[in-house]
């Protein structure tokens, strides 16, 4: 089965799957939704939260009126549920007024606004008393979504491709060891992840759909582990840190306890010989990049090849500059080259003859520095910045380049102890806890909505002195026209357009997304470094390592909808330099948790001691709530709010590794077909 043989899929529609990252008819059915439409039982008016959607029965009160506002035509009526009265409104449909009979009780659903201080529920869909009985307490899909392509027709699609049978693979899982850990059967947990007949339906598929991704995930993890621990670099053992000296005495600073330990431990493990497999834990700003220069100098000086790699082309250019310095005032007999997508073929040449033959030492780059026809004479250590955990495929790759290879992987999202040593069994975890003693705290302000004119002045403030500030949304555009969720956040898009008419266009403000294509992202994020842009409307994407000494102010709007770990990243992004900074946290929920996971982070700027709290205030079913980004991404499953689950599957995973528990033959065969699919798409090199 193709895509195109779905009915209703022509070549437009197929664009737009694709788009979603829909290609083949089973990535449907692993594009899971990401939230419900829940039809609950109706409320009573006084019950109504503004801002929310919601349902309510009523009787219309006399007739509606329809008048024109320029070429906007709106259609009002009346509405009682016997206590109290509120209105209905209607955009663009003014024929609806035939149907709107006075004395009529019908259910209506949308979104409840305040205006002038009236009650109003805005464009509601309309249903008779009867037909809502029929679908109340049900949940309805809600997918991610692009422009061209509405909700109901990938529910169609979805439903298509479910009733085709085709494309559900057998469960992997035996059936009394599912049974034992409580767990559905996986085409029952697929269909009723999209068409749950309640939400208890719907938990028990989850919880089947999040065991899958993280039993295998820790598997591969497991796997791993065992290959890459054989082998020896014998150049490393007892090897000289000079250079390490020499440039400790020029840095012009002291290294904090968590990096002098750090830089210790890692020279230790290869003056043993050992290979290192090594996470390096510390908070934005707490200075990792010069541990792993200092380590990546160890690794030259004693006949080693080095590749740093970075996300992005500005990161990459940021520490090479960085590094160049280093070697410089040290006079240390260092070759560092740059390469990038962005070199010219000749230099790109150049560099992988220099590499080839040994004279170039350290290789700092994007993704680029692992391309096929890049060869080293003696990589020795591979430095990856910023970057999600290392998947299975890209240290396949990396075997390619050299017979054993040091690996060291930074990250700047702090996470609980407990969690770390799940998701990172196969690596050694060193702390830096403590931040450099030279940084000005930054300030913090959790405001509600009807302070956000202050935030404004002080925005105005700050841009008028020459800063640069960060405003970030949790949608993209006012894309669904849908019920969801996301409707009611605030979006980059319309946020730019408004922020760009409140400052009158006297500043460059310009907006960034992960929907734009890499190079735009890039050159956004390049001219906001250079000073060229005062306000950056973005979502999370803004770049997690940039070091913009300029910015002082970023605002997070629905903060509430976010991960405490999420929150605490973006909010590094400022305070890098020698100014004064802000971060302002606008809480859109007004609910007590909201409340208390904000206080958390305004009254604290240590990031392991949010991640505990983020930790402890998660509650478990709680789907949709907030979102973590950065450490790792999963497609279902949270790595906070799932602890529990992933315990349960780490422990499996192990105990299968280490034929504990054995699969039939059968079995076996579909885990194994699951597995080769993880490393594939795990290959993003
Ligand atoms: P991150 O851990 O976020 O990658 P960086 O490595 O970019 O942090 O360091 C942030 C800044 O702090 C850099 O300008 C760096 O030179 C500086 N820095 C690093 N360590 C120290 C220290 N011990 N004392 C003072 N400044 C430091
Ligand atoms: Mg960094």
């Amino acid at each position: 089965m193709e895509l195109k043989d779905i009915k209703g899929v022509g070549e437009k529609i197929e664009s737009y799957l694709n788009k979603l990252g829909i290609y083949v008819p089973s990535d449907l059915l692993y594009n899971f939704p990401r939230d419900y439409e829940e039809f609950k039982s109706p409320k009573m008016i006084l019950d109504l939260k503004v801002g929310a959607v919601e349902t309510i029965k009523v009787k219309i009160v006399g007739n509606a009126n329809v008048h024109r506002k320029g070429k906007l035509s709106i259609t009002n009526i009346s509405v009682t549920d016997g206590r109290n009265k509120m209105r209905a409104s209607w955009f663009n449909i003014p024929y609806i007024a035939n149907y709107l009979k006075s004395d009529k009780v019908i259910v209506l659903r949308g979104k409840i606004s305040l205006s002038g201080g009236r009650l109003s529920i805005v464009q509601p869909k309309i249903y008779e008393v009867e037909k809502y009985n029929e679908i109340e307490n049900t949940l309805s899909p809600i997918y991610q979504l692009t422009k061209g392509i509405k909700n109901e027709s990938i529910k169609n699609f979805v439903r298509i491709v479910l009733d085709s049978k085709e494309e559900i693979l057998k469960d992997y899982l035996p059936r009394e060891y599912r049974e034992k850990r409580n767990l559905a059967e996986y085409d029952f947990s697929i269909e009723h992840i999209h068409f749950p007949k309640d939400v208890n339906d719907m938990t028990v598929a989850r919880k089947r759909l999040i065991y899958d991704e993280l039993f295998i995930f820790s598997l591969g993890m497991f796997m791993f582990k065992e290959k890459s621990e054989k082998g020896e670099i014998d150049f490393l053992k007892n090897g000289s840190s000079k250079y390490i000296e020499k440039v400790l005495k020029n840095l012009g600073f002291e290294l904090t306890k968590g990096q002098k330990d750090a830089v210790c431990e890692m020279v230790k493990d290869m003056k043993e010989g050992k290979i290192m497999n090594r996470l390096l834990e510390g908070d934005v700003g707490s200075g990792k990049t010069i541990v792993a220069f200092l380590v990546a100098l160890y690794v030259v000086e004693n006949g080693g090849q080095v590749a740093i790699m970075a996300p992005t082309e500005v990161l990459a250019n940021q520490h090479y500059e960085n590094l160049k310095k280093i070697v410089e005032t040290n006079s240390l007999n260092v070759s560092v080259r740059l390469l990038t997508a962005s070199k010219k073929a000749q230099e790109r040449k150049s560099i992988i003859k220099d590499l080839e033959n040994g004279s170039a030492n350290i290789l700092i780059g994007t993704h680029a520095i692992f391309g096929k026809d890049v060869k080293f004479k003696n990589l020795a250590l591979v430095v990856t910045d910023e970057q999600h955990r290392f998947g299975v495929m890209q240290r396949k790759s990396l075997e390619e380049k050299a017979k054993a290879v040091n690996v060291l992987s930074m990250s700047a999202t702090p996470i609980p102890r407990t969690l770390a040593m799940l998701l990172y069994a196969d690596m050694q975890i060193s702390r830096i806890c403590e931040k450099p003693k030279n940084r000005i705290p930054i300030k913090n302000y959790v405001i509600t909505e009807e302070k956000r004119n202050k935030a404004y002045e002080l925005i105005l403030r700050e841009v008028s002195k020459g800063r640069q500030v960060y405003i970030i949304c949790a949608a993209i555009d006012g894309e669904s026209e849908e019920t969801g969720s996301f409707a009611n956040f605030k979006n980059v898009t319309d946020y730019a357009k408004e922020m760009k008419k409140i400052f009158k266009n006297r500043f460059v403000i310009e907006s960034l997304t992960g929907r734009m294509k890499p190079k735009e992202k890039e050159e956004i994020m390049n001219r906001f470094k250079n000073g060229e842009i005062s306000i950056l409307v973005s979502t999370t994407v803004v770049e997690v390592g940039v070091d913009c000494k300029n910015a002082t102010v970023i605002m997070v709007e629905d903060a509430g909808r976010f991960g405490l770990a999420t929150l605490h990243q973006l909010r590094g992004r400022v305070g890098r330099g020698e100014y004064e900074s802000y971060a302002i946290f606008v809480d859109t929920t007004n609910t007590e948790n909201s409340r208390k996971r904000l206080q958390v982070i305004q009254n604290s700027n240590d990031g392991f001691f949010i991640a505990e709290e983020d930790l402890k205030l998660r509650g478990a079913g709680d789907f949709f709530g907030v979102k973590q980004s950065g450490a790792m991404e999963f497609n279902i499953a949270d790595m906070y709010r799932d602890i529990d689950i992933l315990k349960m599957a780490a422990e499996d995973a192990k105990k299968y590794i280490n034929k504990e528990i054995t699969f039939d033959y059968e079995h076996n065969k579909v885990l194994k077909c699951k597995l080769d699919e993880y490393i594939k798409n795990s290959y993003t090199i």
